[in-house]
């Protein structure tokens, strides 16, 4: 199935900004055709994505570009451009980043024409761009999360020179639309529907990286899920660090001021846009509204991904979460209420400065009140410049261990008995390929994300079919397609 690359004609586009980086992409191609010629192949070029949704999105436009330019995509980091678009949510991210350029220079040495670039999130802390300036040299390119869309210019300097390039910009208000886009997948697609984030949970250093929460305006999201449904998108996924608080931004008059809610009916009234999901939502922001919409439209994803972070009040206050344990038990309950089906899923973080093992079962009693039906659990990580990494009690890694493990084997048996209530059911789900272990087997997700694997056709991936659920294996289910 082929993949278009979205808004890389010149008469698609209506951003004074995007149509200026066309340009920059036209004069790359000639650099990356003499190359073509220097090296008798075709150039390669690799992204390397660490993280999030939001970045996984950003490696889609930076991969566009490449290919606009000329470049062939490939899979490893053996290749004539290679880009790490970088996380810096938990500690061991940079260290995976420091550990994969280290394996990168030895590729440089043997490929004088490579050229290696680093960008996201990590480059916007200081530290981390002193540290590849002063221990890897070699690096061509280093650009961070406010200034992506300029990566065409950017390119187009590096290629021409021979010296380490930096560009990171502090913050920036700026939206640039219709940069070109190329999809992982042809049948789903990811959204941004807003950049940014003003919560300072007090672990996180996405506000300080990402910025203040910008939103795009609805007219712009919603031409962009008309290209995307024209183009056979049947999925889409509206990212944001806090959905939820989508519009806040705009000024009180402006006509671009509608809320989530309201976004969310918009979307599903796309022809041709068959499912909608989205990511992530904030408990503290979580309108009755939004409910509302969610259980009348059949087209919204039955899945609500929502954070807990922690289940003691107190490390609640301490995390700057905005919401206490009975106002997020309270709020699970109401959506599980309205909205049947639903699958609610979350994060959990242990370990937090000052979390006792009582406090851990408060954590624990809210998993077995609101019955989530998986958590993404992580052991709290230390980030510089945040206001919980100077706490004074940070746990012991032993302590931490101890209550991680208690924690976890609730979540596997909470998801477990979750999944299991499925059992014998009929679901519809969105073929997404060939199972990763048997070939024979397509592997679906329905709409509550649970995946499904089945005996069937390669020719059905994009499609929707109907599939039982036979037999369930924890987390997922094999089936039979109806
Ligand atoms: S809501 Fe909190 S945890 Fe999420 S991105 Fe914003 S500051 Fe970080």
């Amino acid at each position: 199935m082929s993949i278009n690359i979205l808004n890389s004609n010149k008469n698609d586009v209506k951003d004074a900004e995007s149509l200026k980086q066309l340009e920059f992409i036209e004069q790359a191609k000639e650099k990356v055709a003499a190359l073509e010629k220097n090296l008798g192949r075709k150039p390669t070029a690799c992204v390397v994505t660490f993280g999030c949704q939001m970045n996984a999105r950003d490696s889609e436009k930076l991969l566009a570009i490449l290919k606009l330019a000329g470049y062939e995509e490939v899979e490893t980091e053996d290749a004539d451009f290679v880009i790490y678009n970088t996380c810096t949510v938990r500690d061991n991210a940079d260290q995976r980043v420091y550990g994969r350029l280290g394996q990168c220079s030895n590729f440089k040495k043997k490929n004088p024409h490579m050229k290696i670039a680093i960008c996201g999130c990590l480059m916007q802390e200081q530290s981390a761009v002193e540290k590849i300036q002063k221990s890897y040299r070699f690096v061509d390119l280093i650009f961070g999360t406010h200034n992506i869309y300029k990566f065409a210019e950017l390119l187009n300097t590096t290629l021409d020179s021979d010296r380490m390039i930096i560009d990171i910009w502090k913050e920036t208000d700026k939206i640039v639309e219709d940069l070109p886009v190329m999809r992982k997948y042809p049948f789903k697609s990811g959204v941004n529907i807003m950049f940014g984030c003003d919560n300072f949970c007090t672990y996180c250093i996405v506000p300080y990286v990402r910025g203040r929460e910008r939103s795009r305006s609805p007219k712009d999201i919603i031409r962009e899920c008309e290209k995307l449904a024209a183009d056979g998108v049947k999925e889409v996924m509206l990212l944001g660090q806090n959905v939820n608080s989508y519009g806040f931004d705009f000024e009180e008059g402006d006509s671009n001021k509608i809320t989530f809610a309201e976004l969310l009916k918009m979307v599903c009234e796309v022809e041709g846009i068959e499912r909608v999901r989205f990511m992530t939502p904030h408990p503290k922001d979580f309108s009755d509204d939004v409910i509302d919409v969610i259980a009348a439209n059949p087209k919204i994803a039955r899945h609500i991904h929502l954070p807990l972070q922690a289940g003691n009040n107190e490390i609640l206050r301490r995390m700057n979460r905005k919401y206490t344990k009975e106002q997020f038990i309270d709020l699970a309950m109401k959506i599980r209420e309205r909205i049947p089906d639903v699958a609610i899923t979350t994060d959990i973080i242990v370990g937090f400065p000052g979390e006792s093992a009582a406090d851990v079962d408060d954590t624990i009693d809210v998993i077995k009140q609101v019955k989530f039906d998986n958590a993404f659990t992580f052991i709290y990580s230390k980030r510089t410049g945040t206001p919980a990494a100077s706490m004074p009690d940070q746990v012991p890694e032993e302590e931490v261990k101890v209550n991680f493990d208690k924690l976890l084997k609730v979540v596997q048996d909470t998801a477990k008995e979750q999944a299991e209530k499925l059992q014998g059911r009929t679901e519809r789900v969105l073929v997404e390929g060939v199972n990763e272990h048997d070939a024979a087997l397509l592997t679906g997700r329905m709409s509550n994300n649970t995946l499904v694997h089945f005996p069937g056709d390669e020719a059905l991936i994009g499609s929707f079919v109907d599939v039982s659920l036979d037999e369930c294996h924890g987390f997922y289910y094999m089936g039979t397609m109806r």
